[in-house]
């Protein structure tokens, strides 16, 4: 963090000033005199300092925090909003609406066709479709794996959709190729070996939270992607671990905010992952819009009772037709009144 003092100050007031940083924080606090002015430098334990604060002291006169651990992402480093391009010609990020819909996994052409044409026709951008799926319980159906991507292959041929499908593991990166955008899964936030591959790529990759990791921790798991060279990050809050077992996980809300205020990438939401429960998709999506999402990935089934994975929270095509013209009626209305 670096400190400008205003002029006309004592080096009395200024030592003590100094004294009171290293007394209440654990900082090293390097004193520079230039013609102009006295600046601070201050290091190690900055991530305590409260710029808020330190600012409300009469001597200063300005401050900058340069993030420690994540430098490329953030808002420090460029401040305007980052828009990802789509082959489908659709931007994500910016003022744009970005619904994504599909099915948990991909189970058969006709489901994927089904859902594909249903959800294009009701207003989503992108098709979701998992063929690697990290299940819990090696018991659990496990994806259909390549044949899985080749379905989405062919169902994004049909509608024109740009398909989102996870990787699990850098082995199968040759298979992704005509996928348009990777999703690296919560469980692989911080397969760091993974992000550092994906971030050799040009193509957009979707980044969930880990269910236990923290904003920052997100943010780092991005900077890997992106000082590897590649920009097109999308962060994607999917609910976290709390203790409230009503819903699946805690959409944590605060930290669509907080991820715009510190990076400069889109930031989208799954509340299908985040609550578990059908009925929460429609507030929780309209909650994650007004706080400035830049849209959502949803689980969408034509049959949820017999879907392979997941059925028990997604929610129909019809439902979804009623949930993204409330979304895009919600972000208009936002758009049209900004400040
Ligand atoms: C998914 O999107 O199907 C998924 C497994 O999500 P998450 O990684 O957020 O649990
Ligand atoms: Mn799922």
């Amino acid at each position: 963090m670096i400190i400008v003092l205003k002029h006309g100050y004592t080096d009395n007031q200024i030592e003590n000033f100094v004294k009171s940083l290293k007394s209440n924080y654990k900082v090293t606090v390097n004193k520079i005199i230039t013609p102009n002015s006295v600046v601070l430098n201050l290091t190690g334990n900055t991530e305590e300092l409260n710029p808020d604060k330190i600012s409300k002291y009469e001597i200063v006169e300005s401050i900058t925090q340069e993030p420690n651990n994540f430098k490329k992402v953030s808002r420090n480093y460029k401040n305007s909003n980052t828009i990802i391009d789509l082959k489908s010609k659709h931007k994500v990020g910016n003022n744009n609406l970005t619904l994504i819909a599909g099915p948990c996994s991909v189970e058969s052409l006709e489901q994927i066709c089904s859902i594909a044409n249903d959800v294009k026709n009701f207003g989503a951008n992108c098709l979701r479709g998992g063929a690697f799926k990290p299940r819990t319980s090696p018991y659990n159906f496990q994806g259909l794996k390549k044949e899985g991507i080749e379905l989405l292959i062919q169902a994004k041929n049909l509608t024109g959709l740009p398909i989102v499908s996870e990787i699990t593991d850098i082995r199968y990166l040759d298979l992704f190729e005509n996928v348009d955008i990777i999703q690296v899964g919560a469980r692989n936030m911080q397969n760091f070996e993974l992000l550092k591959e994906l971030g050799k790529l040009d193509k957009p990759i979707l980044l969930k939270r880990g269910m236990s990791n923290t904003i920052e921790e997100l943010l780092m798991s991005a900077e890997y992607i992106i000082s590897e060279g590649n920009s097109k990050i999308i962060l994607c809050e999917r609910g976290i671990r709390t203790f409230e077992p009503y819903t699946r996980n805690t959409l944590d809300i605060s930290s669509i905010p907080i991820l715009k205020r510190l990076s400069h990438l889109p930031v989208i939401v799954d509340p299908s992952h985040a609550s578990g429960i059908p009925w929460l998709i429609e507030p929780l999506s309209m909650a994650a819009i007004s706080c400035g999402a830049d849209g959502i990935i949803v689980e969408v089934h034509n049959h949820p009772n017999s879907a392979l994975s997941d059925g028990y929270q997604s929610i129909t095509p019809y439902t979804f037709k009623h949930i993204a013209n409330k979304l895009l009626k919600l972000k208009t209305f936002l758009n049209s009144n900004k400040p």
